[in-house]
């Protein structure tokens, strides 16, 4: 029989970020940039249309190197041409899974801070320079991207050293641009310093607004091809006043360029199924096993042993983002029905602080817990009925997604991923958690009542956690979207 031989089309893609699992992770960045170019490079050419993504990852060194340098098969040295200097900078070559990463050192990105400092200068001067060192990485490499992928301020700058390079006629110019906004108040204020530092010149393009012109991510948004927020929801959210950050005019100018697309999680990782941190393992083929786990957490924190009240959780950042003072608040109002509350989390003093008050004024419901502690999180997900999630704003959110993975009911805002990743109780039979819309302890309250009432029906409650539970949020639907974009910009 004749064999058919298709040829597979290839991209070449450099995804740049400034933290990444396992190398060094601090909050959802870290992850996101491990796993999503590990997902699209496994991708199979048949699901995207005979197309192989050769995606490499490309991190600065931080003081974790010396926990990987067994690791490291090639060194390439090269100078870095900033307004200080020529900076001599050695890009190490390594593999985890499969997957080629360049992780990028210099005396300009040091080893004695952690990933982010409280000082702006510092880290502008840091993650300017290494947006300046991938490109100058790719000069010295047997391999050119087609697409540089940046994430965030803090690599947002290379599309615009691209278009730079362009319009000195440059052979880099052929190179094509994504940048992901994971979050986007964080537009890199304070590195105006260290951006002349490096002479690296400030945009002159007249749509942004003249602030913005100084500062790394809108610089980088005016000169990416493509932009995308990390939730179809956020992306519309950002062309608002509201959301925008000051950039809402911008970004509605650069609308047919902007999209959304939802991160995922990592789901052998988060999996109840296989989950070593849980006593009692399950999945929706024996979900009355999660009773277990509900009996565990009653009796570690000393709430009342009882299986029929409904334990509530919040897992996060104590910020006024989270909206953990709307928890605080709609607790409080919580009348006439049984309730047990877990806190797990660290942030802002104050909040902090009211949490623990809240413990205090329902010592038989409420335990609070100040600390970061992963282990303990999966006892939670797969143990309390009930996530609480009433952000002011998400751009994507990964709680809520864990949490359904595990089939603990998320009661969120309908904003940004919050609203893309959880089917509201109104849609019947494919509900998959609450959703409200008012940013206020009393509407949070209601919801809370609402699905009080839901969880009193055991079996309508056991058909929504087998609904979250099945729900895909595995990171090969995002890469397929991705890939998409990528092919986008091909040709
Ligand atoms: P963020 O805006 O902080 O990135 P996400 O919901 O996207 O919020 O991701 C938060 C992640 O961090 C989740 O995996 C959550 O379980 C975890 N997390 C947050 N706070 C804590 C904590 N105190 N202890 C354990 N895990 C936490």
């Amino acid at each position: 029989m004749d064999q058919v031989l298709t040829k597979t089309e290839k991209i070449n893609v450099l995804f740049s970020a400034v933290e990444a699992d396992p190398f060094v992770k601090v909050g959802g960045l870290g992850d996101v940039a491990y796993a999503l170019p590990y997902a699209l490079r496994n991708l199979h050419p048949e699901d995207i249309n005979n197309h192989e993504i050769d995606i490499r990852l490309v991190i600065p060194c931080h003081s974790f190197s010396c926990d990987f340098q067994d690791t490291f098969t090639e060194r390439t040295v090269f100078d870095v041409k900033t307004a200080m200097g020529d900076i001599p900078t050695t890009a190490y070559s390594t593999e985890i899974n499969g997957l080629p990463i360049y992780i990028i050192s210099s005396r300009l990105i040091p080893q004695d801070t952690s990933v982010y400092t409280s000082d702006d200068y510092v880290d502008g001067l840091k993650f300017l320079f290494f947006s300046q060192a991938t490109l100058a990485l790719v000069k010295h490499l047997n391999w050119q991207p087609d697409i540089f992928h940046v994430n965030d301020w803090h690599t947002a700058i290379t599309p615009y050293l691209i278009d730079l390079q362009k319009s000195n006629g440059r052979s880099e110019g052929r190179m094509k641009s994504v940048l992901t906004i994971h979050n986007l108040p964080f537009l890199g204020t304070g590195t105006e310093e260290a951006i002349n530092d490096l002479g690296i010149p400030f945009s002159s393009n007249s749509k942004l607004p003249v602030w913005a012109r100084k500062l790394p991510l809108p610089i980088g948004l005016s000169a990416s091809d493509k932009i995308v927020a990390v939730s179809p929801t956020y992306a519309n959210e950002i062309l608002t006043p509201e959301f925008g950050c000051g950039l809402d005019k911008y970004l509605s100018m650069r609308k047919n360029s902007l999209s959304g697309i939802v991160n995922g999680i990592d789901t052998q990782l988060w999996n109840p199924a296989t989950d070593s941190e849980i006593l009692a393992r399950y999945s929706i083929h024996n979900l009355y096993e999660r009773q277990n786990n509900k009996h565990v957490l009653q009796n570690e924190l000393k709430l009342q042993l009882d299986p029929d009240i409904p334990l509530l959780a919040f897992i996060g950042r104590m910020s006024h983002q989270k909206g953990i003072d709307l928890i605080i608040d709609g607790l409080r109002l919580l009348k006439g029905v049984p309730w047990q509350a877990i806190i797990l989390g660290t942030g802002e003093v104050k909040l902090e602080k009211q949490a623990l008050q809240l413990e205090s004024e329902f010592p038989d419901n409420v335990r609070t817990l100040i600390k970061y502690d992963s282990k303990f999180s999966r006892r939670i997900y797969a143990g309390a009925d009930m996530l609480l999630m009433p952000s002011r704003y998400e751009p994507c959110g990964l709680a809520q997604m864990i949490a359904m993975r595990y089939g603990c009911i998320p009661i969120a805002r309908a904003t940004g991923g919050l609203k893309d990743t959880i089917s509201d109780v109104s849609k019947s039979l494919n509900a998959t958690g609450f959703l409200f819309e008012e940013e206020s302890g009393q509407a949070l309250a209601d919801t809370i009542l609402k699905a009080v009432e839901t969880y009193k029906n055991k079996p309508g409650w056991h058909i929504m956690q087998t609904k979250a539970m099945q729900k895909d949020f595995s990171w090969h639907q995002s890469a397929l979207k991705y890939t998409r974009l990528y092919m986008g910009l091909q040709g």
